[in-house]
């Protein structure tokens, strides 16, 4: 059964999409089977993979109003990996759901008979508290936090860990904080060194190891279709995308021993 993860800040531009995509090419080369969601009507997680957004149609848009259903909306990429594209039609989501009944639950419902079929699903959303992201985290079992180590980002954090509060209360009892990810960290500014130590004094072992380098080859390989895994797989940007999907799957695997263990004393 797939875990889900809603790759999710409020906050733009702090490597949310860059996270999806390239932790879903890393992933499908350590042979998991993955499922990318575009969730953004921008569409950078589909154009990244190299799928173009006007040919993608259906998109994650008619999944959500009802007229697709996953078979026939994901693609397989160049990559190892599927995905289920967005293009700006996804904006008008928004309005058409207000409409429906059991609007947050969608995509959610839709991906039910999916999850046998993938290891992860990474959602990528959009930068804004919305229905999109509702969905995506009212469909996720825990969340990933990618975050720019900078002055305002703790503030933002703290919004965020509020919304999932009320997520939790009202929608989704089960969701978790994954874990926080480090992005586009610049080890030589003292002040990214002083905000992360802060960040692992408020989350502790929440905070992923692996760190996520200002690395240009991460910000090029978009306008090539590729991952970065795939663009330039020495990079400093590639390697640090490894060594995250790697400690995904041992945060994984020791939560499923975690439980067989409680199911044997049980
Ligand atoms: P949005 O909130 O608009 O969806 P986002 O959180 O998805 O943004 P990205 O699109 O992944 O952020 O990244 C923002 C910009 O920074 C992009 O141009 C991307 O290529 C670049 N970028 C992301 N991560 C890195 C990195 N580690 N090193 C260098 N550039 C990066
Ligand atoms: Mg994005």
């Amino acid at each position: 059964m797939a875990k889900i993860l809603a790759v999710t800040n409020q906050k733009g531009g702090v490597g949310k999409t860059t996270t999806a995509v390239n932790l879903s090419a890393s992933l499908a080369i350590l042979g998991q089977r993955i499922l990318m969601i575009d969730l953004d009507p921008q569409g950078n997680a589909t154009t990244g993979c190299g799928v173009a957004k006007r040919a993608a149609l259906p998109t994650v848009y008619q999944i959500l109003i009802g007229r697709s259903n996953l078979n026939e909306a994901r693609l397989h990429t160049d990559f190892g990996f599927d995905i289920l594209p967005a293009n700006r039609e996804l904006a008008g989501a928004e309005i058409d759901l207000i409409e429906m009944t059991g609007r947050e639950y969608r995509l959610r419902d839709a991906l039910a008979p999916v999850l046998v079929d993938y290891d992860f699903i990474l959602m990528d959303c959009p930068p804004a508290l919305n229905m999109l992201t509702v969905n995506g985290l009212v469909a996720a079992d825990a969340v990933m936090i990618p975050m720019q180590c900078e002055y305002y980002a703790l503030e933002g954090l703290t919004d965020l860990v509020a919304t999932l509060k009320k997520i939790r209360a009202n929608l989704n009892p089960k969701l978790e904080i994954e874990g926080l990810l480090r992005t586009l960290y610049d080890p030589r500014s003292t002040l990214t060194q002083q905000v992360s130590s802060e960040l692992v004094e408020h989350f502790g072992s929440k905070v992923y190891q692996a760190i996520i380098p200002r690395n240009v080859r991460l910000a090029e390989a978009p306008s090539y279709g590729k991952p970065v895994t795939a663009f330039d797989k020495q990079s400093k940007g590639a390697l640090a995308y490894m060594i995250l999907a790697q400690e995904v799957l041992n945060r994984r695997d020791a939560a499923l021993r975690a439980h067989a263990e409680q199911g044997v004393k049980a």
